[in-house]
């Protein structure tokens, strides 16, 4: 079984119909999605409904549950903020609802899903350096967790016995025998220097991880941010992918 593997979506519904043309192409029977299928971009109820419509399941994000859970404990960067503010304001309340009621992590057999770390405190830590990488994986009880947050795509691995390390994440084998956090990078806003849309294949049967970059038509993205009125740095990123 293929099984697709997409995060960090952020309203962008080119980059995200892009992916999954792929991923059917490589014929993914199913879809697992680590979180933030909303925020920064411009189609937040397009890419609710086409992740419902396509029976991808999902995570919560950060941007998620700070749409869903609105209030003066944001704690987050100015445009962030306004892109969020904006897309409270485009989203009926049942969409709201469903994005309140995602959970936060999810079991597949083998695999698990989460949007930042299974150390889920403190909540939406970045797993950059090998401390937060270690208390990941005291608390990841399955062989494979699939992750996003930080938008670049990068694994971490755990070998008993051994120190976790992060090794970059490539197509590449998984074999059980160790534990494995692969970040599969961001669909809707890529963050290491590659616009071009980040996800990721797993072979059930042979372990086997293909890591994607999809081109998508990133100006057609941006000009629907611009007539949104969303900031004018969320929008000039996605050119260069950062
Ligand atoms: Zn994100």
């Amino acid at each position: 079984m293929k099984i697709g593997v997409i995060s960090d979506i952020h309203g962008n519904l080119p980059a995200l119909e892009a992916v999954l043309e792929v991923l059917d192409h490589l014929g993914c029977t199913k879809f697992l999605c680590a979180g933030d299928i909303v925020g920064y971009g411009p189609w937040p109820l397009e890419c609710i409904e086409r992740v419902n419509d396509r029976k991808i399941l999902s995570v919560q994000g950060n941007h998620d549950y700070w749409v869903a859970c609105s209030g003066p404990d944001w704690g987050i960067s100015p445009y962030a903020r306004s892109a969020l503010e904006w897309t409270l304001e485009q989203l009926p309340k049942d969409a709201v609802a469903w994005l309140r009621g995602l959970p936060r992590k999810m079991t597949y057999g083998p695999l698990s899903v989460v949007h930042a770390s299974n150390a889920l405190e403190p909540p939406w830590a970045y797993v950059l350096a090998e401390r937060h990488l270690r208390a990941n994986f005291v608390m990841q009880d399955s062989t494979y967790t699939f992750h996003g947050h930080t938008h670049v795509p990068l694994l971490g691995v755990h070998r008993r016995g051994e120190r976790a390390r992060f090794v970059q994440l490539r197509s590449m084998e998984l074999p059980p025998g160790a534990r494995y956090l692969v970040n599969v990078g961001a669909v809707g806003q890529p963050r290491d220097r590659n616009p071009r849309a980040s996800c990721g294949v797993f072979h059930t049967d042979t372990h086997r991880f293909q890591l994607l970059r999809v081109p998508y038509h990133v100006a057609w993205t941006q000009k629907r941010m611009r007539e949104a009125g969303l900031p004018e740095p969320l929008i000039n990123r996605l050119s260069i992918g950062r």
